[in-house]
């Protein structure tokens, strides 16, 4: 797993010595070409950043929660779809709906990914994704009664989503330097054990086919007024260079809850698409004395941890690693 990662840096440092050996006066040849789209990624990183507004982010987290609990087959969550496919059509050079049938042991469940691209093709895509659909169960409660009522997901779930939706109108604004794709999971979190769980994601590591990426990042459980951020086991296992270049960039900007050292291993979204080899990092908090219960609400929840974490993403978006 380590191994696809080493070639992308290698790719990667080729391009960079290449554009700096052939800063040739030749406006219209490739290598030119290729300089100009890295010094743009410079400057655009930092407009792009500014641009990001964690104002309207929370509000976008608001607004699922808005439609109440999301569980697959319930009214909002056609509704949520609805709402996140629009928003994505608005800033996207192109999205689709994934969808699948799923047979999970209790019911049969009609899903849908919602996928979305953006910036120019640059030989390389870079997938950022969340999952938008929230528990059936609060499992985790600690009252008894409540364990059957479904999480309104502010953090597991909205947050991430939120991230995405608001880096889609900063994409449009500032198109990225190489493709990007969102995909936003269904059915993540709709099992009791796992057998049941991560379904959307399933189905896309299955079914790549155009929206196949190289790398990507997935955010869950990133809005946490508290946020603490160590590096996901799975990820670091799978593909530890690249973990920890994403943490070393995090130091490098100076955002504080991203801690360096390794936390717990979750099993993810990442996981199904690590297993077909693609290196995938899982950006979570999974500190958090909410996680499926029916208090995983708004208040929880803040801008400035949504911001934290888009300013890494984005200078990773724009500027590589
Ligand atoms: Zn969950």
């Amino acid at each position: 797993m380590i191994k696809p990662w080493f070639l992308l840096l290698l790719v990667n440092l080729s391009w960079g010595v290449f554009s700096i050996a052939c800063a040739a006066p030749d406006s219209d040849s490739p290598k030119t070409e290729l300089r100009d789209t890295t010094d743009f990624s410079a400057s655009t990183a930092r407009q792009a950043n500014a641009a990001f507004d964690a104002q309207r982010a929370f509000a976008a987290l608001k607004k699922q929660c808005e439609f109440g609990p999301r569980p697959p087959g319930s009214a909002a969550h056609r509704e949520t779809q609805n709402y996140l496919f629009s928003e994505l059509q608005k800033y996207a050079n192109n999205a689709e709906l994934q969808p699948h049938v799923y047979k999970a042991k209790t019911a049969t469940l009609h899903l849908n990914n919602i996928l979305a691209e953006f910036g120019t093709p640059s030989g390389e895509t870079m997938l950022l994704a969340a999952h938008w659909d929230t528990r059936p169960i609060a499992d985790h409660d600690p009252k008894p009664e409540n364990r059957d009522k479904p999480i309104l997901g502010a953090n597991d779930g909205a947050s991430g989503v939120a991230i995405l939706l608001e880096m889609a109108r900063v994409f449009k604004e500032h198109p990225p330097p190489r493709r990007v794709v969102i995909v936003l999971f269904d059915g993540e979190d709709y099992g009791r054990t796992a057998d049941d769980m991560f379904i959307g994601s399933r189905f896309f590591a299955k079914n790549l086919g155009k929206w196949k990426p190289d790398y990507g990042i997935l955010l869950d459980m990133v809005g946490d007024k508290d946020l603490t951020l160590p590096m996901e086991r799975y990820s670091w296992t799978a593909n530890r260079e690249f973990t920890e270049a994403i943490w070393n960039r995090a130091a490098n900007l100076g955002l504080g809850p991203f801690q360096q050292r390794l936390g717990k291993a979750i099993m993810d979204d990442h996981v199904p698409l690590i297993n077909v080899g693609i290196p995938m990092v899982d950006i979570i908090d999974f500190d958090y004395p909410y996680w499926h219960t029916i208090e995983d609400t708004v208040d929880k929840c803040s801008p400035k941890s949504l911001e934290i974490v888009a300013t890494l993403v984005i200078s990773i978006v724009y500027d590589g690693l």
